[in-house]
């Protein structure tokens, strides 16, 4: 029997990235507690990650490869994978395969399958399912900052005096950081105030609540930046000095957001309560504003980005404690993946495909000169190309898009269409039907490598538990295939900790520091170090240990150091709600639910709180339906239906429906509000709008 053990590791759902102390009993059962020395949660942890422990059996795991609808060996599995996108290569072009892969993957995991991809396939057709999350944030701070940086830190929320939640439930979805910000709500009077059309966990404890009208934010934060001009609130020094392009943006917001009565009344809102805001935010100088999907799952997201940052830029509130926007990650390493080039816009180490310097300097370090040299599909278009058959071979790593994508039935219809398609993860999924191979995947407490939070901070995640079966890490599947297709060279990685090395290595290779992404201080980390990191922001550059405040110099990353105002208006939504289609479909997320349930949903105690898909109707929008708490609905959209549980909620608000994301076919037929979201996508960003789509909802006896 082996001894009892405790490690070190990091929970694998939210971008909160809580550090989680796995104890292993020498029986071989673990348990799992808050890591009390990690910065994100100091022993916290939320109800997901407090049942990581419930998650650790073998019920669902794919266990060997497979294939031809029988199990394979790992050769034979790996030869086919090599042989067909070669030979699709060959024929078609590099652009005529894709990988589509996770912010579930570890930063090593995302590195490689990005070498493979852009550096010696030349194709930049890889794209993760965190453009469904928060491409939009990237786009943003890209056009504000010139580089994507999130500027503060988790302390923030704890000096802040005023905190503004934005299309966020942060109640729900990342509980830990609400947490913290509840306790600076108590001991220090911080004021909080959420801004979302539904009533939520999160706005029972604020100080105000605005339920603005959907995609209504750009004219909320116009009307504030219009107000603080106007009020003389604004550091003039600041944007003289540290900023471009005020001017402009501040023009086309007063224009836009010409009065607080047309802010009040294009919001939906009592003017009296969107003065109290601006009040708030014109007189308390350590402002943080919290956003996330309900800003970025739009077709105007990278504008609602914007919107935000430029009344951060006007009063100068960046790069001080308790100050500056915050967009906080949906997925544990959805900014992990943002460093090496998991969105197929980017490159690797933050630079992209516009630097033509860049794309050289890392050809060079990879010694790819058949690197891409330009951006591959977004995982709307891939899946769009898929459907079209400009896709031959497609490889889905940790990630089940036959659920999560928006028009799911198009995107099934696109799987079994494909001419290959592989599936590397840990269950079986809805995915994993439409493939033509299957790999099995190392799962959490399986693995080691390292994730990145929303606050910058690199945690490892580290191994506790053998992979079952022939389970293997998804780093060294991807490591396999590449050597098959004959570029073993580039990718003779025997652990994590050399492709960590690399990865710290090419971002600061020929960094003149210019580029904040540095990690040249982590370069060379040997075994032992990389076992035993600690947790720490990024950038960490070879000439500074301690780590200092983004921006606090009034710098910002851009070729003049200038930040800049993005002038934005207020655009219409995507979609307009008509008599066919009567209300507006929202969805989000469950307290206790993770993605599309295939860890969380095998705990019956976080299925308990909601056992059934369900659709959440005011009062008087399911009486005009004919509905009554507890029927079952048929909802339809111009992309599909499913069918749910009416929930009368008088937290809805009046010709809305909410419904959350997370069923999928394991646990509810017919019930993905996958099925129901649109296809249209921000033009910066490409995230599609899943917040705002016309719903039709009847009876299901009547449908
Ligand atoms: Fe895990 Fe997020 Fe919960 Fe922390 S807040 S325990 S990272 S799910």
């Amino acid at each position: 029997m082996e001894e009892a053990r405790e490690v070190r590791t990091t929970c694998p759902y939210c971008g909160v990235g809580c550090g989680v102390l796995a104890e292993v009993a020498a029986d071989g059962t673990t348990t799992v507690r808050g890591d009390p020395e990690h910065p994100a949660n100091l022993g916290r942890l939320c109800s997901k990650g407090a049942a990581l422990g419930e998650t650790l059996g073998l019920e669902g795991r794919l266990l060997q490869p497979e294939f031809g609808g029988r199990q394979a060996g790992w050769d034979e599995a790996l030869d086919l994978v090599a042989s067909k996108f070669s030979r699709a290569i060959a024929e078609h072009g590099p652009d005529s395969v894709a990988f589509y892969v996770s912010g579930q993957l570890l930063t090593e995991d995302y590195y490689v399958a990005n070498k493979l991809m852009k550096g010696f396939i030349g194709s930049g057709n890889i794209d993760t399912n965190s453009r469904l999350c928060m491409a939009s944030s990237v786009a943003g701070h890209r056009r504000a900052f010139g580089e994507d940086i999130v500027p503060g830190v988790y302390e923030d929320f704890e000096c802040a005096d005023l905190i503004v939640l934005t299309g966020s439930n942060t109640a729900w979805c990342h509980p830990v950081l609400h947490q913290r910000m509840l306790a600076a709500r108590r001991e220090r009077g911080t004021k909080i105030v959420v801004i979302d059309p539904r009533r939520t966990a999160t706005t029972d404890e604020c100080d105000l609540h605005l339920a603005l009208d959907p995609g209504t934010d750009v004219l909320l934060f116009n009307g504030l930046l219009a107000h603080l001009v106007h009020t003389g609130k604004i550091e003039t020094d600041f944007i003289r000095e540290h900023t471009r392009d005020f001017d402009a943006a501040a023009a086309l917001a007063s224009a836009d957001a010409p009065s607080i009565t047309r802010v009040a009344k294009g919001c939906g809102l009592a003017a009296a309560d969107v003065q109290a805001f601006y009040d708030l935010f014109a007189e308390i100088d350590r402002t943080v504003t919290v956003y996330s999907q309900g800003v970025n799952q739009s077709a105007h997201g990278t504008d609602k980005v914007n919107a935000i940052i430029n009344c951060h830029l006007a009063t100068g509130r960046i790069g001080k404690p308790g100050t500056g926007p915050f967009s906080v990650t949906g997925q544990p390493n959805a900014m992990g993946g943002r460093e090496v080039g998991g969105l197929a816009n980017q490159l690797a180490a933050h630079m992209d495909f516009a630097d033509a310097a860049g794309v050289d300097r890392v050809s060079r370090f990879w010694n790819a000169p058949n690197i891409a040299r330009r951006g591959g599909l977004k995982a709307v278009d891939m899946f769009q190309s898929v459907a079209d058959g400009r896709i031959k071979a497609l490889w889905v790593m940790g990630t089940n898009p036959a659920v999560s994508m928006p028009d799911a039935s198009r995107v099934r219809a696109a799987l079994a269409k494909c001419d290959f398609v592989v599936v590397s993860d840990v269950t079986r999924t809805d995915t994993t039907r439409y493939a033509d191979v299957l790999l099995p995947a190392a799962a959490w407490g399986e693995k080691d490598g390292t994730v990145t939070n929303s606050e910058r901070r690199l945690s490892r995640q580290r191994s506790f538990l053998p992979a079952p079966g022939e389970a293997k890490a998804d780093w060294r599947i991807v490591c396999d295939v590449a050597t098959r297709m004959g570029f073993g060279d580039a990718f003779a990685y025997k652990t994590p900790a050399e492709i960590f090395r690399e990865h710290t290595a090419l971002s600061a290779f020929e960094n003149s520091g210019a580029r904040l992404f540095d990690l040249g201080g982590l370069t060379g980390l040997s075994d032992t170090d990389y076992d035993a990191f600690a947790p720490r922001h990024w950038p960490a550059p070879e000439h500074r240990k301690k780590q200092t405040r983004l921006f606090a110099d009034g710098r910002f990353p851009a070729s003049d150091g200038r930040a800049r105002f993005v002038p934005v208006r207020q655009e219409a939504t995507a979609f307009t709600i008509d008599a066919d289609y009567p209300l507006a479909l929202n969805t989000g997320r469950l307290r206790d639910q993770w993605h599309t349930m295939t860890r969380t949903g095998n705990v019956p105690r976080l299925m308990a709180n909601a056992p059934e898909p369900a659709v959440d109707l005011h009062p008087s929008d399911a009486a005009a339906h004919w509905l009554k708490d507890g029927d079952l609905a048929h909802l339809s959209t111009r992309f599909g239906f499913v069918r749910a549980r009416v929930r009368v909620s008088e937290a809805q608000r009046r010709g809305q429906a909410f419904m959350p994301m997370h069923w999928s076919g394991q646990f509810a037929a017919r019930a993905s509000a996958g099925l129901l979201s649109s296809t249209v996508t921000d033009p910066h960003s490409g995230q599609p709008e899943l917040k705002h789509v016309p719903v039709r909802i009847v009876r299901e006896n009547t449908a």
